[in-house]
């Protein structure tokens, strides 16, 4: 067997080890850096001869629920980043440990995207095999049913290129399903042909949070499915990289993207922007403009957060919401975001994914820093006040926002979860893989 694994305590191990919450310690068996799917079998032949599970992750954005990974040997995918690109077919294909960032500025250089999410440094694969909730979702679904071929590394050791045809089951339970099934080393989607969005942001003094946040919840029931927006509280460190004005001050921020040509995105973006906002940054930009658009952390942060899916959330729950985490209230979250769902993330189709659609309107994060022990406790409290503030209108888990281990069946209707059980049982019976929202 040709591949080096990292022992506990070798530079190696030290090197690759971390997860983008740094409050965690990831101390696996032993750690490899494949650079292909052959290395990847090899991983997946030790592993077994040496009685362990094992685990892929790109960027550790999805570390906590894990656990002890004591006997697992994790892989890190980070040196499996090629991306190739076929403009014709509108095709990209992009190695296990690819990021958005290494493709987004490729194909909007060719007047193309994809359904990516909010922030340029998650893994593509993570991301896609958790279902992946971007700015193109109500017009065009989750990023899990654009994916076209899967290529891994199954319980045998074997390479498998997996696709509607070849094993169509194993293809079906791994787009939502998660890393449950095996080791991908290349995955290959279906690229949008869009060479222009109308995009930006709205922020206003956090004081007229509730002004703010009621128009833009109202203002969504009357968008096409073309519109994209997030709605959401956002209080800005004191460090010296965040620019003035934002540095150290609270906002009321809207969010949207519009795939719509200007003067038609302009009129429905007309009753927000007349909030009058303090900063406004809409504009014409190509797909890859809108890569900061979100404000994500690009790097490792100590931090904790909660996510949520909300049904038909009425105006009470945005003050039940505010109550609990507005201006007027204790809480010191960095963010707590609304993001507007449904649209095509709702509508259900045959060639769908085990993700078939997002149940809800509106899917929910919050998070805090926590820069010392001491302020891990009250974080965990106003996340606690934001999640039961709004519980009467609960939809269940998006397992990509969920930093906690939880039972799928808050993910998927009773259906799916038996037949991803049943896909686990079959595909994987030893449970050798460890992924960090386990099916079984
Ligand atoms: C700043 C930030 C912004 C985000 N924005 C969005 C967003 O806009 N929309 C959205 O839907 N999600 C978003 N997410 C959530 C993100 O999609 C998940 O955390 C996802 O799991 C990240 O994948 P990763 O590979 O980067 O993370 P990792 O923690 O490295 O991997 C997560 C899991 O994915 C599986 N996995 C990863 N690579 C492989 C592989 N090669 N083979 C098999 N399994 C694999 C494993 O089960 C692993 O435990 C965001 C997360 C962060 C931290």
């Amino acid at each position: 067997m040709a591949i080096d694994v990292s022992p506990r305590g070798s530079a190696g191990y030290e090197a690759n080890r971390g997860a983008f919450n740094v409050l965690l310690s990831q101390e696996p068996a032993g750690i490899v850096t494949p650079a292909g799917a052959a290395d990847v079998v090899d991983a997946v032949e030790y592993a077994k001869a040496e009685g362990l599970r094992i685990g892929a992750q790109r960027t550790g954005h999805g570390a906590e629920p894990l656990l002890d990974l004591s006997g697992t040997l994790l892989v890190r995918t980070a040196a499996m980043d090629t991306v190739s690109i076929d403009a014709e077919r509108r095709v990209a294909r992009v190695g296990g440990g690819a990021l958005w960032g290494d493709l987004v500025p490729q194909a909007s250089e060719l007047g193309l995207t994809a359904c990516h999410g909010s922030s340029p440094t998650v893994g593509i694969v993570g991301y896609s095999l958790g279902g992946g909730v971007g700015w193109y979702g109500r017009r065009h679904g989750l990023q899990s049913n654009r994916v076209t071929a899967i290529e891994l590394v199954d319980a045998n050791g074997a390479e498998r290129r997996v696709d509607a045809e070849a094993d169509p089951e194993l293809f079906w339970a791994l787009r939502g399903g998660g890393g449950d099934f095996g080791i991908v080393t290349a995955l290959e989607f279906e690229l949008l042909p869009i060479r222009e969005v109308f995009a930006g942001a709205l922020f206003f003094p956090v004081e007229r949070a509730a002004e703010v946040l009621h128009a833009w919840h109202e203002w969504t029931a009357t968008v096409p499915d073309e519109v994209t927006s997030v709605g959401r509280l956002l209080s800005f460190p004191p460090l010296p990289e965040i620019p003035e004005p934002l540095r150290g001050n609270d906002f009321a921020v809207l969010e949207a993207v519009a795939l719509l040509p200007e003067a038609e995105a302009s009129e429905v973006l007309a009753p927000l922007r007349g909030l009058g906002a303090a900063m406004d940054t809409f504009a014409v930009q190509p797909p890859a403009g809108i890569s900061g658009l979100h404000m994500d952390p690009p790097e490792p942060a100590p931090y904790a957060g909660a996510g949520m899916l909300l049904g038909d959330l009425p105006g009470e729950g945005v003050d039940a919401l505010l109550a609990a985490i507005g201006p007027d209230s204790s809480s010191k979250l960095l963010s707590v975001e609304l993001r507007h769902i449904g649209g095509a993330m709702a509508a259900s189709d045959p060639s769908h994914g085990a993700m078939d659609t997002l149940p809800g309107s509106f899917l929910m994060f919050g998070v805090g820093i926590v820069p010392e022990p001491a302020a891990m406790a009250p974080t965990k409290e106003w996340l606690a006040a934001m999640t039961d503030a709004v519980e009467p209108w609960d939809a269940g888990r998006y397992l990509n926002f969920s930093d906690e281990t939880e039972d799928i069946a808050v993910a998927f209707p009773p259906e799916t979860v038996e037949r991803l059980r049943a896909a686990k049982a079959k595909y994987d019976p030893e449970d050798l893989f460890h992924a960090n929202h386990p099916v079984a």
